[in-house]
């Protein structure tokens, strides 16, 4: 008699893999059916994207994917410098420095896009994620082809597990280039536009969650799952240079990125983890290296990308 184990999921398996699908459906009555005192309201898009992170921070903790990406105090703080950071002074900077300009430039230029009005509510959440994706992908996708934009996502890299919020982890100068984006020049439905937003942040904080989940093929073919973003985390740079799509993996199969796989070992350099502060250096160091006179600092092979474009993987930040 033979016994060959086939291992096969449990009902818990099976429920987690419907999560994050349940989560966007949750996500799209909300913004579609709330009533106005709730959606119009400034602060509900910082409560629902809040309660996205801490959901899916504590399903860590109810069901694991890697034990080697548990969550601890250090981790979790440093997470939350960087979710702060980014609902504080990268929000504020992108605002400031890119889409008041831009709101400006529309104004000046008499742009308007009132046609708007006339788009299925649904068909406006769709075109809020495929432009703000397709701009990131790109963004992503040259951070991994270029060594001045490498040296400000390579932090993102030395991440050395992957959590809920690490997707927010990263250098402030990349924080804030993958936050650009040309939504404000399209007149959508507000409740359209923090659907679209919400939705993003569900599939990419699932993208770099510790939680056994994997969403059926009919999600994991358009959306970004772990397994994909998992292998895009590698330690070999090689095999980061895929898979560049934050919350869309379907830009990868259609721009030839696309690459099969998953990760369970993540970061770069040995997996040297990163202060905050080296974090926040990491862009200028090859330069304070070259000031203080230390010429020919080591070309560590995760600092530079290899050159040729083409297949990539990126870990965008949440970005
Ligand atoms: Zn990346
Ligand atoms: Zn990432």
């Amino acid at each position: 008699m033979s016994s060959i184990v086939i291992p096969s999921e449990s009902l818990k398996d099976r429920v987690f893999n419907l999560v994050p699908p349940f989560m966007i459906v949750l996500v799209l009555l909300f913004w579609a059916y709330a009533p106005k005192a709730v959606t119009g309201n400034p602060w509900t898009l910082i409560v629902t994207s809040s309660a996205i992170t801490v959901i899916v921070l504590l399903l860590e903790f109810v069901h694991e994917r890697h034990s080697g990406w548990r969550m601890n105090a250090q981790e979790f703080f440093t997470d939350l410098f960087y979710v702060v950071l980014s609902a504080t002074v990268i929000a504020w900077l992108s605002k400031t420095l890119a889409e008041d300009p831009l709101l400006a430039a529309k104004t000046a230029l008499g742009i308007s896009t009132t046609w708007m009005a006339q788009v299925p509510w649904l068909v406006q959440v769709m075109m809020v994620i495929v432009i703000l994706e397709f701009g990131q992908y790109w963004m992503h996708r040259l951070m991994h082809n270029s060594t001045p934009f490498w040296l400000t996502h390579a932090p993102h890299h030395h991440i050395t597990q992957l959590n809920a919020a690490k997707g927010a982890v990263g250098n402030p100068i990349e924080l804030f280039l993958i936050s650009l984006s040309v939504l404000a020049l399209f007149d959508f439905d507000m409740t359209a536009l923090f659907a679209g937003l919400n939705t993003l942040n569900v599939i990419a904080t699932f993208a770099h969650a510790n939680v056994k989940s994997n969403p059926p093929i009919w999600y994991s073919y358009v959306f970004t799952t772990i397994r994909h973003h998992s292998l895009h985390h590698s330690t070999d740079y090689e095999n980061t240079r895929c898979n560049y799509g934050n919350s869309l993996i379907l830009l990868d199969r259609i721009f030839g990125t696309y690459r099969e796989g998953e990760g369970v070992l993540v970061g770069q350099d040995d997996r040297r983890r990163l202060s905050i502060w080296e974090q926040t250096i990491f862009p200028f160091q090859p330069l304070i290296d070259r000031i203080r006179g230390s010429r020919g600092v080591p070309a560590e092979p995760a600092r530079s990308p290899s050159g040729q474009d083409g297949s990539g993987t990126g870990g965008a930040a949440a970005a």
